[in-house]
């Protein structure tokens, strides 16, 4: 059942792992869908050619979230595809090399917060000035702002960014009957999780998840449907851990 059919659907970060099986849900869903992309263009259009097999509707940009007016030129460009927005997905994230505070620079945090924190304040903000009412934020951050991993500071500090400005952004626009949520993952099977993790942390990472797996990106994409669709129209600022029980 097309449940979101004549919606109009902005993800970040589209091109790979969980912001892939994002873009294509939604749009099984029936939503018409625009998502940028930093660097992979050949996974971007595959994405598109998927959508495209299964009867959807999508648009690839490419976008690098941390270059100063990106966040902006994305929602523009969807307005003017889309005609209007009902849904917003920030998933689109980066990290560094895993390293102590000590050794961590400036210019590395900054990025990381351009990328994770401030391209979700652009966004929120946008659609604070033009969701339509009854629209859907779907946030996505990590079980880490709850289990800190050592060497992460960047990439904690941001997700703890993303969370607050998820609680504050339901408050706002609850009245107009828009609901903003995050979706935080455990460890999943995506690039992201393999890049920052040796098969060993990666056991680990199994043996402390009740359900006895990696999650998969459909497992988080699925969590984001039901908040983004009609049946999640009762959840406002949660933070809604999909990490298979770890937390
Ligand atoms: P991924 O496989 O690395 O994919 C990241 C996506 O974000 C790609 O589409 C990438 O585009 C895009 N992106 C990265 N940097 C960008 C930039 N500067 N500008 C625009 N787009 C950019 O990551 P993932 O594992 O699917 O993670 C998705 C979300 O889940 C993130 O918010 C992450 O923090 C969260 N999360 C993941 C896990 C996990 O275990 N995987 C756990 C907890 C939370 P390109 O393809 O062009 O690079």
């Amino acid at each position: 059942m097309a449940v979101l059919a004549g919606k109009a659907a902005v993800v970040t970060g589209g091109s790979r792992g969980i912001g892939r099986a994002i873009v294509l849900r939604l749009a099984r869903d029936g939503a018409q869908v625009v998502f940028n992309y930093a660097r992979s263009r050949d996974a971007a259009d595959e994405v598109v050619r998927q959508a495209e097999k299964e009867g959807g509707n999508v648009t690839a940009v490419q976008l690098d979230l941390a270059e100063p007016g990106a966040a902006e030129e994305l929602m523009a460009a969807a307005e003017r595809r889309l005609g209007g927005l009902d849904i917003l997905v920030n998933n689109a994230a980066t990290n560094i090399d895993v390293r102590p505070l000590a050794e961590t620079t400036e210019a590395e945090f900054d990025r990381v917060m351009a990328v994770n924190a401030k391209s979700v304040f652009l966004t929120v903000r946008h659609a604070a000035r033009h969701m339509r009412d009854g629209g859907r934020i779907v946030n996505i951050s990590t079980l880490n702002t709850v289990r800190p991993a050592p060497g992460n500071a960047p990439y904690v500090a941001s997700k703890g960014a993303l969370e607050q400005l998820t609680l504050v952004a339901s408050r706002e626009l609850g009245p107009r009957g828009i609901t903003v949520n995050a979706v935080s993952p455990g460890a999943t099977d995506t690039d992201l999780l393999r890049a920052a993790n040796t098969p060993e942390g990666l056991a680990r990472a199994v043996a402390v998840t009740p359900l006895g797996r990696l999650g998969r990106p459909e497992d988080v994409a699925d969590v984001v449907a039901f908040l983004a669709g009609p049946d999640g129209r009762w959840l406002t600022g949660q933070i809604v851990r999909a990490n298979g029980g770890i937390i």
